[in-house]
């Protein structure tokens, strides 16, 4: 048996699960990556990782130094990990608009929250471009810049792509995912091509996101939005996602991912955040495209615990006139008077 012996060390190597009801729903196998269990808790853990080390290596990270991002979340948990664990300070710029859950987190890990307005791209007030000005501003420190920093897709080519290839044994039809910066996909793209380049690369894509129109269309024109969805989707490409090979997109209406979190949750027990609820829709609605008897691997990215304000919220789902789903259970039967299990019948055994 081997032992792992650090943080950085548990990071990568997550399992390959069967989504045993969408593949029975569908009569293709769905595959997914719990990439939920890497020990920060996501998929951000791989790429939060590699960035950092990137710096290393270029020099620009030293002891004692800083780390400064602007992301949803997931990059800010997997950094302060990692900063933790190597002695760096980390700082994260987040739209206010995020689950508080995350903010909280952020802080019980040790990093300097700075939660701004959330405004669009092209404003100098947007979280990434006042991350970037302050790394720049402050001696020692760097700006992980997980947009446009292809160590986040390397990341993802360097682990992921050979982990599935690894676990399927080369047997895989598709994979399906959203995309934020786009390190995931690239990168995963990227690898499975070049060992096979029939295998379907998809996009997923929530609502109010350019990406659906630029992968079908080739213009990023922003679809009909918004969405509780977080941490996916975006107005623009990236550096990360730039010059990737994508065969198509399927778009996923927030009905429809949180009914498949539901369902997964109620049903087969796993507790899923939103972004795996898109991966799973459009992981069932390509396996429909293709018919039975493909294998389609998706990315289960993290766990809803950090959405219990919103996608677990019945009060949040009704403003946003969206429903969450319950099973259908069937009316429970009376004990029989008289039956094996009745009081008379337990006392009279004794
Ligand atoms: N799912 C979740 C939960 C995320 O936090 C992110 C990243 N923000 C993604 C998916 C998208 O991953 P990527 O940035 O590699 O495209």
């Amino acid at each position: 048996m081997k032992i792992q012996t650090s943080f950085e060390d548990c990071i990568g190597n997550t399992p390959l699960i069967r989504m045993s009801r969408l593949s029975e729903l569908t009569g293709c196998e769905i595959l997914g990556k719990a990439e939920f269990l890497n020990p920060g808790g996501s998929v951000k853990d791989r790429a939060a990782l590699w960035m950092i080390l990137d710096h290393e290596k270029s020099g620009a990270l030293t002891s004692g130094g800083t780390v400064v991002e602007g992301t949803a979340g997931n990059t800010g948990i997997g950094l302060a990990h990692v900063c933790n664990a190597r002695g760096y300070d980390c700082i994260i710029f987040i739209p206010d608009t995020q689950a508080p859950e995350k903010l909280e987190v952020l802080r019980t890990l040790g990093a300097e929250v700075r939660a701004v307005p959330a405004v669009p791209y092209r404003d100098p007030m947007n979280y990434q471009k006042q991350a970037g000005r302050f790394a720049e501003s402050l001696t020692g420190a760097v700006w992980a810049n997980q947009f446009d920093n292809i160590a986040n897709r390397l990341a993802h080519y360097e682990t992921t792509g050979p982990e599935i290839w690894e676990q399927t044994e080369g047997l895989v039809d598709a994979f399906v995912a959203a995309t934020g910066t786009g390190g995931t996909l690239a990168g995963i793209s990227r690898y499975l091509k070049e060992q096979n380049k029939d295998v379907k690369i998809v996009l997923a894509d929530p609502m109010g996101s350019a990406l659906f129109s630029w992968v079908t269309t080739g213009e990023p024109e922003m679809s009909k939005g918004p969405s509780i969805t977080e941490g996916i989707g975006n107005s623009r490409i990236t550096d990360n996602l730039a010059d990737t090979a994508i065969d198509d997109a399927i778009q996923v209406s927030d009905q429809d991912m949180v009914t498949m979190i539901y369902q997964e949750l109620l049903t087969q027990g796993w507790f899923f955040g939103p972004s795996t609820g898109i991966n799973l829709c459009a992981a069932v609605d390509l396996a429909k495209k293709l018919g039975p008897g493909h294998r389609i691997v998706t990315i289960l990215s993290d766990t809803g615990h950090k959405y219990q304000s919103r996608l677990f919220n019945e009060d949040f789902l009704a403003e946003k006139g969206l429903r969450s789903w319950r099973p259908q259970r069937l009316p429970q039967r009376p004990t029989k008077v008289g039956s094996r299990f009745s009081t008379k019948a337990l006392a009279a055994s004794r």
